[in-house]
């Protein structure tokens, strides 16, 4: 799909667009979706027996908060460097499938949130924290702080 034919000794600018279905990345288990289409942009420079591959990828996330369960989306950019060994070329065109396919894999955050600070839900009354608080008490009491409370008052 990411098809670079390749200048010897020199280096081969690249720029695609495909759409986010075509690299099989969606995974409808955790709703975390890319969105229409994954810009990819960059060089590959013939360094002999190794190539390397820089650029960006752009694209559009679309998941639920991993906090306050609200549907969100986030513009995202990546910037890579990467090596590739001369065998995987086919005679001198480099394809950077795969490659761009395991860059985005990896960069994945651990966490998808809305926002930086996104306070999540109140495990009381489920409230949106981020819209206003609640009036649920929900400071949770340490047994151990309760028994020495206990102590200190007796
Ligand atoms: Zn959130
Ligand atoms: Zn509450």
């Amino acid at each position: 799909m990411f098809k670079v034919q390749i200048s010897k000794n020199g280096s081969a600018p690249f720029n695609f667009k495909v759409s986010a279905d075509k690299l099989d990345l969606n995974d409808d288990v955790n709703e975390s979706n890319f969105e229409g289409e994954i810009e990819v942009n960059g060089k590959v420079t013939d360094g002999g027996k190794l190539l390397n591959v820089e650029g960006t990828i752009k694209y559009r996330k679309s998941f639920i908060c991993d906090r306050c369960l609200n549907p969100s989306s986030e513009d995202r950019v990546i910037e890579f460097d990467e090596e590739l060994d001369r065998s995987d070329l086919e005679g001198d065109v480099a394809d950077l499938t795969e490659l761009i396919r395991d860059i985005l894999i990896a960069s994945q955050p651990i966490q998808n949130l809305c926002k930086e600070d996104c306070k999540g839900l109140c495990p009381v009354c489920g409230k949106n924290l981020n819209e206003g608080e609640c009036n649920c008490d929900r400071f949770v009491t340490d047994p151990r702080l309760e028994a020495l409370k206990k102590f200190l008052n007796d």
